[in-house]
């Protein structure tokens, strides 16, 4: 089966609402692609006037958290249903920022993934492990435990309609790209326990992403990977350079050496 890509950039807490205008109309050409799904994470703040400036352009616009309750006394977080009537239709849940300075765990990450497929918005869930883990071996072990507490009660159907974005802690923000082949284990083994969980045919539908340091020079590599159906790209997302990793596929580095 052939999964179509999804690129993805998370802007973090970067961009004013203007600013975001401004990236968006100097994006715009260059991520123009049939070969992609193209999404913008911004701040929340930004997302009624991105929404306005992909108008008419492939770019669609996501949410970088949301609450998991309808509506009520919880002061500064965000409704589903805002976020929808915003015009949102991804939402990334369970980054490792929000893990860890937020103190998001598999259980909320969980809530606001049935959340989010109630209102029709496609979460991209986020996994990955710290750098000790990976050096005493239990990546995949720990990586299965965040994937099957994420999609606790969640159908297949609805799983077959979730992104899955790896990455590993050390390498967000880091300058460190995890290695090709490390990115593939670790994306195929979450393919192996989504089968486990549901199904072959269910696994094979369910796109899954590399992130962590992605840049222009790896993402085609990367990207042509077997069970890597695209990135979630931070740093390189706010640059001219993620048109360059939307189009890997016709985008050639030139070694000059
Ligand atoms: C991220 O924020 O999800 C990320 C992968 O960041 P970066 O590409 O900057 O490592």
């Amino acid at each position: 089966m052939s999964r179509r890509k999804i690129i993805a950039g998370n802007w973090k807490m970067n961009m004013t609402p203007s600013e975001a205008v401004a990236l968006i109309n100097t994006l715009k050409p260059l991520v123009a692609t049939e070969h992609a799904d193209v999404v913008f994470c911004v701040p929340a703040i930004d997302i009624i006037p991105a929404v306005e400036a992909a108008k008419g352009s492939n770019i669609k616009i996501g949410a970088q958290n949301m609450y998991f309750e309808e509506k009520g006394a919880f002061t500064g977080e965000t409704a589903p249903s805002m976020l929808t009537d915003a015009g949102v239709t991804y939402v990334i849940i369970g980054h490792s920022e929000r893990r860890e300075y937020f103190g998001e765990t598999d259980e909320i990450v969980n809530k606001k993934v049935l959340k989010a497929f109630e209102h029709n918005i496609t979460p991209i869930v986020c996994c990955g492990e710290t750098l000790t883990q990976r050096e005493q071996g239990v990546t995949i072990d720990f990586v299965r435990q965040q994937i099957k507490i994420a999609f606790l009660n969640v159908t297949e159907e609805q799983v077959a309609k979730a992104v899955i974005a790896y990455e590993p802690i050390w390498a967000i923000g880091t300058g460190k790209v995890a290695t090709t082949a490390q990115a593939q284990e670790v994306c195929a083994a979450i393919r192996d326990c989504i089968a486990e969980i549901y199904d072959e045919v269910t696994a094979e539908a369910v796109r899954i992403q590399y992130g962590g340091s992605v840049t222009a020079a790896t993402a085609a590599e990367l990207f042509s990977q077997k069970d890597i159906d695209g990135g979630l790209v931070g740093g390189a997302s706010l640059k001219p350079d993620f048109g360059q990793i939307v189009n890997y596929d016709t985008f050639k580095v030139v070694d000059y050496q």
